[in-house]
Protein backbone atom coordinates (compact mmCIF):
# COMPACT_ATOMS: atom_id res chain seq x y z
CA UNK A 1 0.00 0.00 0.00
CA UNK A 2 1.48 3.51 -0.95
CA UNK A 3 2.57 5.61 1.67
CA UNK A 4 0.96 9.52 0.94
CA UNK A 5 1.98 12.03 3.08
CA UNK A 6 -0.07 15.20 2.77
CA UNK A 7 1.59 18.64 3.79
CA UNK A 8 -1.74 21.13 4.41
CA UNK A 9 -4.91 20.81 5.93
CA UNK A 10 -6.87 23.18 3.71
CA UNK A 11 -9.87 21.92 1.62
CA UNK A 12 -7.63 20.78 -1.06
CA UNK A 13 -5.44 18.22 1.25
CA UNK A 14 -8.55 17.36 2.88
CA UNK A 15 -10.62 16.21 0.44
CA UNK A 16 -7.70 14.45 -1.35
CA UNK A 17 -7.03 12.90 1.67
CA UNK A 18 -10.54 11.47 2.26
CA UNK A 19 -10.47 10.80 -1.78
CA UNK A 20 -7.45 8.49 -1.33
CA UNK A 21 -7.84 6.88 1.74
CA UNK A 22 -11.14 6.04 0.48
CA UNK A 23 -9.30 4.48 -2.26
CA UNK A 24 -6.96 1.92 -0.19
CA UNK A 25 -4.00 4.48 0.11
CA UNK A 26 -2.70 5.14 3.45
CA UNK A 27 -2.56 8.95 3.89
CA UNK A 28 -1.06 10.95 6.35
CA UNK A 29 -2.00 14.56 6.69
CA UNK A 30 0.22 17.25 8.04
CA UNK A 31 -1.20 20.61 9.21
CA UNK A 32 0.62 23.37 10.89
CA UNK A 33 -2.50 25.09 12.77
CA UNK A 34 -4.37 23.32 15.96
CA UNK A 35 -7.13 22.99 14.06
CA UNK A 36 -8.14 21.56 9.96
CA UNK A 37 -9.10 23.50 7.30
CA UNK A 38 -7.27 26.46 6.55
CA UNK A 39 -9.56 29.29 4.81
CA UNK A 40 -12.04 26.41 5.63
CA UNK A 41 -12.32 26.97 9.53
CA UNK A 42 -14.30 28.46 12.36
CA UNK A 43 -12.62 30.23 15.74
CA UNK A 44 -14.95 30.54 19.02
CA UNK A 45 -15.45 33.61 21.03
CA UNK A 46 -16.75 34.50 24.20
CA UNK A 47 -20.63 34.79 24.45
CA UNK A 48 -21.59 31.36 22.69
CA UNK A 49 -20.46 32.84 19.18
CA UNK A 50 -18.65 30.35 16.30
CA UNK A 51 -16.84 32.42 14.07
CA UNK A 52 -16.96 31.50 10.48
CA UNK A 53 -13.48 32.63 9.47
CA UNK A 54 -14.41 32.71 6.10
CA UNK A 55 -17.07 31.11 4.16
CA UNK A 56 -19.97 33.70 2.46
CA UNK A 57 -21.18 31.36 -0.26
CA UNK A 58 -19.81 27.94 -1.78
CA UNK A 59 -20.89 27.96 -5.09
CA UNK A 60 -21.05 24.63 -7.57
CA UNK A 61 -22.60 22.78 -4.08
CA UNK A 62 -24.90 20.67 -6.59
CA UNK A 63 -22.83 20.81 -9.71
CA UNK A 64 -22.10 17.52 -11.78
CA UNK A 65 -18.27 17.75 -10.50
CA UNK A 66 -18.77 18.70 -6.50
CA UNK A 67 -21.76 15.99 -6.64
CA UNK A 68 -19.45 13.03 -7.37
CA UNK A 69 -16.74 14.03 -4.80
CA UNK A 70 -19.79 15.01 -2.69
CA UNK A 71 -21.46 11.19 -3.17
CA UNK A 72 -18.38 9.45 -2.84
CA UNK A 73 -17.25 10.76 0.80
CA UNK A 74 -21.09 10.94 1.89
CA UNK A 75 -20.35 14.49 2.70
CA UNK A 76 -24.41 15.56 1.82
CA UNK A 77 -25.51 13.19 4.83
CA UNK A 78 -23.09 14.51 7.09
CA UNK A 79 -23.04 18.43 6.28
CA UNK A 80 -25.90 20.56 6.23
CA UNK A 81 -25.75 23.30 2.84
CA UNK A 82 -28.14 25.94 3.41
CA UNK A 83 -29.54 28.15 1.00
CA UNK A 84 -29.52 32.05 1.55
CA UNK A 85 -32.76 33.26 -0.16
CA UNK A 86 -31.22 35.23 -2.84
CA UNK A 87 -27.65 35.91 -4.84
CA UNK A 88 -26.83 39.10 -3.36
CA UNK A 89 -27.99 42.83 -2.36
CA UNK A 90 -25.98 45.68 -3.78
CA UNK A 91 -26.27 48.93 -2.02
CA UNK A 92 -24.65 51.81 -4.44
CA UNK A 93 -24.88 55.39 -5.04
CA UNK A 94 -27.39 54.45 -7.26
CA UNK A 95 -29.52 52.84 -5.45
CA UNK A 96 -30.20 49.29 -3.71
CA UNK A 97 -30.66 46.09 -5.96
CA UNK A 98 -31.26 42.85 -5.35
CA UNK A 99 -30.15 40.15 -6.86
CA UNK A 100 -32.07 36.66 -7.47
CA UNK A 101 -30.73 33.25 -7.55
CA UNK A 102 -31.55 31.66 -10.39
CA UNK A 103 -30.80 33.01 -14.73
CA UNK A 104 -34.33 33.50 -15.90
CA UNK A 105 -35.42 35.57 -12.42
CA UNK A 106 -31.73 37.51 -12.42
CA UNK A 107 -32.58 38.27 -16.14
CA UNK A 108 -36.21 39.14 -15.48
CA UNK A 109 -35.00 41.64 -12.01
CA UNK A 110 -32.50 43.36 -14.37
CA UNK A 111 -35.05 43.65 -17.68
CA UNK A 112 -37.54 45.08 -15.03
CA UNK A 113 -35.00 47.83 -13.76
CA UNK A 114 -33.26 48.40 -17.10
CA UNK A 115 -35.76 48.38 -19.69
CA UNK A 116 -33.57 49.96 -22.23
CA UNK A 117 -30.93 47.56 -21.58
CA UNK A 118 -32.59 44.19 -22.27
CA UNK A 119 -30.16 43.31 -25.55
CA UNK A 120 -26.91 44.24 -23.35
CA UNK A 121 -28.67 41.73 -20.58
CA UNK A 122 -29.52 39.13 -23.07
CA UNK A 123 -26.03 38.91 -24.59
CA UNK A 124 -24.37 39.24 -21.10
CA UNK A 125 -25.95 35.89 -19.88
CA UNK A 126 -25.25 34.51 -23.23
CA UNK A 127 -21.86 34.82 -22.94
CA UNK A 128 -21.18 33.74 -19.52
CA UNK A 129 -23.15 30.69 -19.14
CA UNK A 130 -21.62 29.52 -23.05
CA UNK A 131 -18.05 30.12 -21.41
CA UNK A 132 -18.90 28.18 -18.15
CA UNK A 133 -20.45 25.67 -20.70
CA UNK A 134 -17.58 25.47 -22.58
CA UNK A 135 -15.16 25.01 -19.34
CA UNK A 136 -18.04 22.18 -18.05
CA UNK A 137 -16.86 19.93 -21.17
CA UNK A 138 -13.13 21.14 -20.90
CA UNK A 139 -13.32 18.79 -17.99
CA UNK A 140 -14.10 15.54 -19.70
CA UNK A 141 -12.14 16.17 -22.62
CA UNK A 142 -10.47 13.38 -24.51
CA UNK A 143 -7.47 13.52 -26.68
CA UNK A 144 -9.32 13.57 -30.11
CA UNK A 145 -11.07 16.63 -28.77
CA UNK A 146 -7.53 19.06 -28.78
CA UNK A 147 -7.78 18.64 -32.42
CA UNK A 148 -11.23 20.33 -32.88
CA UNK A 149 -10.76 22.79 -30.17
CA UNK A 150 -10.78 26.07 -31.77
CA UNK A 151 -14.39 24.45 -32.53
CA UNK A 152 -15.43 23.25 -29.73
CA UNK A 153 -14.45 25.76 -27.91
CA UNK A 154 -14.24 28.59 -29.70
CA UNK A 155 -16.14 31.04 -26.77
CA UNK A 156 -12.72 30.47 -24.43
CA UNK A 157 -10.72 31.72 -27.49
CA UNK A 158 -12.58 34.41 -28.75
CA UNK A 159 -12.65 35.49 -25.21
CA UNK A 160 -9.56 34.35 -22.63
CA UNK A 161 -7.78 37.44 -22.75
CA UNK A 162 -10.47 39.86 -21.80
CA UNK A 163 -11.19 41.34 -18.64
CA UNK A 164 -14.95 41.90 -17.05
CA UNK A 165 -14.72 45.24 -17.65
CA UNK A 166 -14.06 44.99 -20.75
CA UNK A 167 -16.66 43.16 -22.09
CA UNK A 168 -19.01 44.80 -19.94
CA UNK A 169 -17.73 48.39 -21.22
CA UNK A 170 -18.38 46.16 -25.18
CA UNK A 171 -22.17 45.81 -23.72
CA UNK A 172 -23.69 48.62 -22.27
CA UNK A 173 -23.00 51.90 -21.53
CA UNK A 174 -25.17 51.88 -18.53
CA UNK A 175 -22.73 52.55 -15.12
CA UNK A 176 -25.44 50.95 -12.84
CA UNK A 177 -26.30 47.88 -14.99
CA UNK A 178 -22.11 47.17 -15.08
CA UNK A 179 -21.59 47.84 -11.14
CA UNK A 180 -24.37 45.75 -10.55
CA UNK A 181 -23.24 42.72 -12.83
CA UNK A 182 -19.63 43.03 -11.01
CA UNK A 183 -20.68 43.88 -7.76
CA UNK A 184 -19.19 40.72 -6.45
CA UNK A 185 -15.78 41.18 -7.77
CA UNK A 186 -14.59 41.39 -4.80
CA UNK A 187 -14.95 37.33 -3.96
CA UNK A 188 -12.17 36.77 -6.53
CA UNK A 189 -9.95 40.02 -7.20
CA UNK A 190 -9.90 43.79 -6.34
CA UNK A 191 -10.94 45.27 -9.74
CA UNK A 192 -13.22 44.03 -12.82
CA UNK A 193 -10.48 45.70 -14.82
CA UNK A 194 -7.78 42.90 -14.04
CA UNK A 195 -10.31 40.33 -13.18
CA UNK A 196 -10.53 37.31 -16.45
CA UNK A 197 -13.96 37.06 -17.87
CA UNK A 198 -13.27 33.55 -18.04
CA UNK A 199 -13.01 33.20 -14.37
CA UNK A 200 -16.43 35.78 -13.61
CA UNK A 201 -18.24 33.37 -16.36
CA UNK A 202 -17.59 29.70 -14.51
CA UNK A 203 -18.12 31.38 -11.04
CA UNK A 204 -21.13 33.46 -11.41
CA UNK A 205 -22.70 31.39 -14.29
CA UNK A 206 -22.56 28.60 -11.18
CA UNK A 207 -23.88 30.59 -8.58
CA UNK A 208 -27.03 31.57 -10.93
CA UNK A 209 -27.77 28.32 -11.56
CA UNK A 210 -27.17 26.42 -8.42
CA UNK A 211 -26.89 29.51 -5.62
CA UNK A 212 -24.39 29.55 -3.23
CA UNK A 213 -24.67 27.62 0.27
CA UNK A 214 -23.27 28.26 3.36
CA UNK A 215 -22.49 25.33 5.77
CA UNK A 216 -24.34 25.00 8.88
CA UNK A 217 -22.15 25.43 12.17
CA UNK A 218 -19.19 26.98 9.85
CA UNK A 219 -17.24 25.54 7.03
CA UNK A 220 -15.56 23.54 10.14
CA UNK A 221 -18.20 21.43 9.65
CA UNK A 222 -16.87 20.28 5.67
CA UNK A 223 -13.33 20.18 7.15
CA UNK A 224 -13.28 18.43 10.12
CA UNK A 225 -16.15 15.77 8.54
CA UNK A 226 -13.00 15.48 5.96
CA UNK A 227 -10.62 14.39 8.39
CA UNK A 228 -12.80 12.08 10.08
CA UNK A 229 -13.13 10.14 6.85
CA UNK A 230 -9.30 9.95 6.03
CA UNK A 231 -9.43 8.27 9.80
CA UNK A 232 -12.09 6.42 9.59
CA UNK A 233 -10.62 4.72 6.56
CA UNK A 234 -7.26 4.10 8.19
CA UNK A 235 -4.91 7.45 7.97
CA UNK A 236 -3.84 9.84 10.11
CA UNK A 237 -4.45 13.58 10.88
CA UNK A 238 -1.92 15.42 12.62
CA UNK A 239 -2.27 19.12 13.59
CA UNK A 240 0.42 21.57 15.22
CA UNK A 241 2.30 19.97 12.68
CA UNK A 242 4.69 21.86 10.50
CA UNK A 243 6.67 20.90 7.48
CA UNK A 244 9.82 21.90 7.55
CA UNK A 245 11.93 19.77 5.02
CA UNK A 246 11.08 17.12 2.20
CA UNK A 247 13.17 15.01 -0.12
CA UNK A 248 11.85 12.66 -2.81
CA UNK A 249 11.03 9.72 -0.25
CA UNK A 250 10.48 11.92 3.29
CA UNK A 251 8.93 14.70 4.74
CA UNK A 252 10.35 16.25 8.08
CA UNK A 253 7.76 17.90 10.15
CA UNK A 254 7.92 19.48 14.11
CA UNK A 255 5.56 18.76 16.46
CA UNK A 256 6.02 20.02 20.16
CA UNK A 257 9.79 20.87 19.63
CA UNK A 258 10.68 17.35 18.33
CA UNK A 259 11.69 16.59 14.45
CA UNK A 260 9.64 13.95 13.19
CA UNK A 261 10.50 11.78 9.57
CA UNK A 262 7.65 10.26 7.58
CA UNK A 263 8.46 7.93 4.46
CA UNK A 264 6.19 9.24 1.51
CA UNK A 265 6.13 7.36 -1.69
CA UNK A 266 3.95 9.98 -2.84
CA UNK A 267 3.65 13.56 -1.37
CA UNK A 268 0.82 16.01 -1.83
CA UNK A 269 1.31 19.50 -1.04
CA UNK A 270 -1.97 21.95 -0.27
CA UNK A 271 0.55 24.63 0.44
CA UNK A 272 2.01 27.04 -2.70
CA UNK A 273 4.66 25.99 -5.29
CA UNK A 274 6.86 28.76 -4.15
CA UNK A 275 6.61 27.66 -0.24
CA UNK A 276 6.52 23.54 -1.36
CA UNK A 277 9.75 24.33 -3.54
CA UNK A 278 11.29 25.40 -0.92
CA UNK A 279 11.01 22.67 1.74
CA UNK A 280 12.43 20.30 -0.49
CA UNK A 281 15.86 22.69 -1.03
CA UNK A 282 15.06 23.21 -5.09
CA UNK A 283 15.44 26.73 -6.66
CA UNK A 284 11.99 27.94 -7.78
CA UNK A 285 11.35 31.53 -8.44
CA UNK A 286 7.39 32.31 -9.14
CA UNK A 287 6.83 34.05 -12.22
CA UNK A 288 3.33 34.07 -11.51
CA UNK A 289 1.74 37.17 -9.59
CA UNK A 290 0.20 36.32 -6.53
CA UNK A 291 -3.82 37.11 -5.98
CA UNK A 292 -4.43 40.19 -3.08
CA UNK A 293 -5.21 38.91 0.83
CA UNK A 294 -8.60 39.94 2.32
CA UNK A 295 -9.35 41.95 5.13
CA UNK A 296 -11.90 40.70 7.57
CA UNK A 297 -13.87 42.38 10.47
CA UNK A 298 -15.97 39.01 12.78
CA UNK A 299 -18.52 40.69 14.07
CA UNK A 300 -20.85 39.29 17.37
CA UNK A 301 -24.20 41.16 17.82
CA UNK A 302 -25.92 41.24 21.51
CA UNK A 303 -29.17 41.29 19.68
CA UNK A 304 -30.59 39.07 16.36
CA UNK A 305 -30.32 41.20 13.37
CA UNK A 306 -32.84 39.84 11.73
CA UNK A 307 -35.58 40.62 14.40
CA UNK A 308 -34.00 44.42 14.41
CA UNK A 309 -33.94 45.03 10.62
CA UNK A 310 -36.49 42.34 9.65
CA UNK A 311 -35.82 40.17 6.21
CA UNK A 312 -33.31 41.24 4.95
CA UNK A 313 -30.38 39.86 2.17
CA UNK A 314 -27.38 38.03 3.32
CA UNK A 315 -24.49 38.69 1.37
CA UNK A 316 -24.74 42.68 1.12
CA UNK A 317 -21.79 44.38 -1.12
CA UNK A 318 -21.44 48.17 -0.31
CA UNK A 319 -20.29 49.91 -3.63
CA UNK A 320 -18.51 52.97 -1.42
CA UNK A 321 -15.98 54.14 -3.90
CA UNK A 322 -12.47 53.98 -2.31
CA UNK A 323 -13.41 50.97 0.48
CA UNK A 324 -16.14 48.72 -1.08
CA UNK A 325 -17.09 45.76 1.21
CA UNK A 326 -19.39 42.99 1.49
CA UNK A 327 -21.40 42.37 4.32
CA UNK A 328 -22.62 39.25 5.83
CA UNK A 329 -25.51 38.88 7.85
CA UNK A 330 -25.47 35.01 9.11
CA UNK A 331 -28.72 35.64 10.98
CA UNK A 332 -31.01 35.94 7.26
CA UNK A 333 -30.21 32.44 7.28
CA UNK A 334 -30.53 28.75 10.19
CA UNK A 335 -26.46 29.20 10.66
CA UNK A 336 -25.98 27.56 13.54
CA UNK A 337 -23.34 29.90 14.65
CA UNK A 338 -25.19 31.50 17.72
CA UNK A 339 -28.48 30.93 19.18
CA UNK A 340 -31.20 32.42 17.72
CA UNK A 341 -31.46 35.78 20.41
CA UNK A 342 -27.49 37.02 19.09
CA UNK A 343 -25.97 37.15 15.79
CA UNK A 344 -23.35 37.01 13.85
CA UNK A 345 -21.58 39.13 11.00
CA UNK A 346 -18.48 39.33 8.56
CA UNK A 347 -17.10 42.31 6.70
CA UNK A 348 -14.64 41.89 4.10
CA UNK A 349 -12.41 43.80 1.93
CA UNK A 350 -9.95 42.80 -0.46
CA UNK A 351 -6.45 44.31 1.02
CA UNK A 352 -2.72 43.67 0.81
CA UNK A 353 -0.28 42.25 2.68
CA UNK A 354 2.42 45.08 1.87
CA UNK A 355 -0.34 47.64 3.59
CA UNK A 356 0.48 46.04 7.06
CA UNK A 357 3.65 44.02 7.46
CA UNK A 358 6.35 47.11 7.93
CA UNK A 359 3.83 48.54 10.70
CA UNK A 360 5.22 48.86 14.54
CA UNK A 361 2.65 46.94 16.94
CA UNK A 362 1.45 50.39 17.73
CA UNK A 363 0.57 51.64 14.39
CA UNK A 364 -0.99 48.09 13.45
CA UNK A 365 -2.94 48.99 16.24
CA UNK A 366 -4.30 51.96 14.94
CA UNK A 367 -4.52 51.12 11.79
CA UNK A 368 -7.15 48.15 12.94
CA UNK A 369 -8.99 50.72 14.77
CA UNK A 370 -9.17 52.96 11.67
CA UNK A 371 -10.31 50.50 9.55
CA UNK A 372 -12.74 49.30 12.09
CA UNK A 373 -14.01 52.70 12.64
CA UNK A 374 -14.60 53.43 9.26
CA UNK A 375 -15.87 50.38 8.05
CA UNK A 376 -18.60 50.38 10.90
CA UNK A 377 -19.82 54.59 10.19
CA UNK A 378 -20.38 53.08 6.68
CA UNK A 379 -22.43 49.85 7.79
CA UNK A 380 -24.58 52.42 9.96
CA UNK A 381 -25.73 54.49 6.83
CA UNK A 382 -27.41 51.14 6.18
CA UNK A 383 -28.01 49.46 9.73
CA UNK A 384 -28.77 52.38 11.66
CA UNK A 385 -27.61 52.47 15.12
CA UNK A 386 -25.68 48.91 14.44
CA UNK A 387 -22.93 49.44 16.41
CA UNK A 388 -24.67 49.84 19.69
CA UNK A 389 -25.64 46.09 19.45
CA UNK A 390 -21.79 44.95 19.09
CA UNK A 391 -21.28 42.77 21.73
CA UNK A 392 -17.33 42.26 19.77
CA UNK A 393 -15.80 43.32 16.68
CA UNK A 394 -11.96 41.30 15.83
CA UNK A 395 -9.98 42.70 12.55
CA UNK A 396 -7.88 40.11 10.81
CA UNK A 397 -5.71 41.68 8.55
CA UNK A 398 -3.70 40.15 5.82
CA UNK A 399 -0.69 39.66 8.02
CA UNK A 400 -3.21 37.22 10.35
CA UNK A 401 -4.20 35.40 6.98
CA UNK A 402 -0.62 34.87 6.84
CA UNK A 403 0.18 34.01 10.36
CA UNK A 404 -2.54 31.39 10.09
CA UNK A 405 -2.28 30.13 6.77
CA UNK A 406 1.36 30.89 5.75
CA UNK A 407 -0.01 31.43 2.01
CA UNK A 408 2.43 33.89 0.44
CA UNK A 409 1.08 37.55 0.93
CA UNK A 410 -1.50 36.18 2.96
CA UNK A 411 -4.01 35.25 -0.04
CA UNK A 412 -7.17 33.26 -0.12
CA UNK A 413 -7.35 32.95 -3.62
CA UNK A 414 -3.92 31.47 -5.31
CA UNK A 415 -2.99 33.23 -8.39
CA UNK A 416 -4.18 36.60 -8.97
CA UNK A 417 -6.84 35.69 -11.95
CA UNK A 418 -6.14 38.02 -14.61
CA UNK A 419 -6.70 37.37 -18.30
CA UNK A 420 -3.04 36.66 -18.59
CA UNK A 421 -2.54 34.28 -16.08
CA UNK A 422 -5.91 32.65 -15.25
CA UNK A 423 -6.19 30.31 -18.12
CA UNK A 424 -3.77 27.78 -18.04
CA UNK A 425 -3.26 23.96 -17.65
CA UNK A 426 -3.59 23.14 -13.70
CA UNK A 427 -0.36 22.52 -12.25
CA UNK A 428 -1.52 18.87 -10.70
CA UNK A 429 1.72 17.33 -10.84
CA UNK A 430 5.15 18.64 -10.39
CA UNK A 431 7.43 19.24 -13.28
CA UNK A 432 10.78 19.40 -10.90
CA UNK A 433 9.92 15.56 -8.82
CA UNK A 434 7.87 13.25 -9.53
CA UNK A 435 6.28 11.82 -6.73
CA UNK A 436 5.37 15.39 -6.22
CA UNK A 437 1.33 16.55 -6.68
CA UNK A 438 -0.75 19.94 -5.66
CA UNK A 439 -4.01 20.82 -4.65
CA UNK A 440 -5.64 23.87 -3.54
CA UNK A 441 -5.64 27.42 -3.94
CA UNK A 442 -2.57 27.46 -6.34
CA UNK A 443 -3.96 24.70 -8.71
CA UNK A 444 -7.42 25.97 -10.74
CA UNK A 445 -8.19 29.49 -8.59
CA UNK A 446 -9.67 30.30 -5.18
CA UNK A 447 -13.04 29.23 -3.49
CA UNK A 448 -14.33 26.35 -2.19
CA UNK A 449 -15.40 24.39 -5.04
CA UNK A 450 -11.89 25.17 -6.99
CA UNK A 451 -9.74 23.56 -3.71
CA UNK A 452 -12.00 20.53 -3.86
CA UNK A 453 -12.41 19.75 -7.51
CA UNK A 454 -7.76 20.66 -7.99
CA UNK A 455 -7.86 17.43 -4.82
CA UNK A 456 -10.53 15.13 -7.36
CA UNK A 457 -7.76 15.42 -10.12
CA UNK A 458 -5.19 14.79 -8.18
CA UNK A 459 -6.39 12.03 -6.98
CA UNK A 460 -7.37 10.74 -10.67
CA UNK A 461 -3.50 11.66 -11.60
CA UNK A 462 -2.31 9.33 -8.93
CA UNK A 463 -4.27 6.63 -9.37
CA UNK A 464 -3.70 6.79 -13.03
CA UNK A 465 0.35 7.28 -11.71
CA UNK A 466 0.70 4.39 -9.65
C1 LIG B 1 -12.22 35.75 4.65
C2 LIG B 1 -12.37 34.73 3.54
C3 LIG B 1 -13.58 34.62 2.87
C4 LIG B 1 -13.75 33.66 1.87
N1 LIG B 1 -14.98 33.49 1.31
C5 LIG B 1 -15.18 32.49 0.42
C6 LIG B 1 -16.48 32.22 -0.09
O1 LIG B 1 -17.46 32.85 0.29
N2 LIG B 1 -16.61 31.22 -1.00
C7 LIG B 1 -15.56 30.48 -1.44
O2 LIG B 1 -15.75 29.57 -2.26
N3 LIG B 1 -14.31 30.71 -0.97
C8 LIG B 1 -14.09 31.69 -0.05
N4 LIG B 1 -12.83 31.93 0.44
C9 LIG B 1 -11.67 31.25 -0.18
C10 LIG B 1 -11.50 29.82 0.24
O3 LIG B 1 -11.73 29.71 1.62
C11 LIG B 1 -10.07 29.34 -0.09
O4 LIG B 1 -9.73 29.64 -1.43
C12 LIG B 1 -9.93 27.82 0.08
O5 LIG B 1 -10.49 27.39 1.29
C13 LIG B 1 -8.44 27.46 0.01
O6 LIG B 1 -8.27 26.08 0.19
P1 LIG B 1 -6.86 25.40 0.03
O7 LIG B 1 -7.08 23.96 -0.24
O8 LIG B 1 -6.01 26.13 -0.95
O9 LIG B 1 -6.20 25.45 1.47
P2 LIG B 1 -5.78 26.66 2.43
O10 LIG B 1 -7.01 27.18 3.08
O11 LIG B 1 -4.84 27.59 1.77
O12 LIG B 1 -5.00 25.84 3.55
C14 LIG B 1 -3.66 25.45 3.45
C15 LIG B 1 -3.28 24.80 4.77
O13 LIG B 1 -1.89 24.47 4.76
C16 LIG B 1 -1.39 24.67 6.08
N5 LIG B 1 0.08 24.82 5.99
C17 LIG B 1 0.78 25.84 5.43
N6 LIG B 1 2.10 25.60 5.54
C18 LIG B 1 2.24 24.40 6.18
C19 LIG B 1 3.35 23.63 6.59
N7 LIG B 1 4.62 24.01 6.33
N8 LIG B 1 3.13 22.46 7.24
C20 LIG B 1 1.88 22.04 7.50
N9 LIG B 1 0.77 22.75 7.14
C21 LIG B 1 0.96 23.91 6.48
C22 LIG B 1 -2.10 25.93 6.54
O14 LIG B 1 -2.10 26.04 7.95
C23 LIG B 1 -3.51 25.70 5.97
O15 LIG B 1 -4.33 25.02 6.90
C24 LIG B 1 -12.65 32.84 1.49
C25 LIG B 1 -11.44 32.95 2.16
C26 LIG B 1 -11.30 33.87 3.20
C27 LIG B 1 -10.01 33.95 3.95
Amino acid sequence: MKNIVIIGGGLGGLTSGALLSKDGYKVTLLEQHNIVGGCATIFKRKGGFICEVGLHEMEGVYSPQIKKIFDKLEVYKNVAFIKPQEFFKLYSKFGEFVMPDGVENAKKALKVKFQNEVKAIDKYFEIILSLSDCFERLSHLKWYHYLFFPFLFAPILKYKNKSVSEVLNSLTQNEELKLILNATTQYYNDSPKTLSILLHAIAQSSYYKGGGYFIKGGSYKLSRYLADVIEQNGGKVITKATVIKATKNEVIYTLANQNITLKADIIISNIAPVDTYKLFEIDFKEEKQIAESISTIYIGFSKNLKNIYGKGAYSNFIAQENKPFVFVDYSQIDSGLVDDTKSFGEICLVDELKNWEDLSQNEYKIEKELLLENVLSILEMYYPNIKAIIEFAEVATPKTMKRYTKTPNGTAYGYKPTPKQFFRIPQIKSQKINNLYFVGQFVIAGGFSPAIISAEMCCKRILKDT
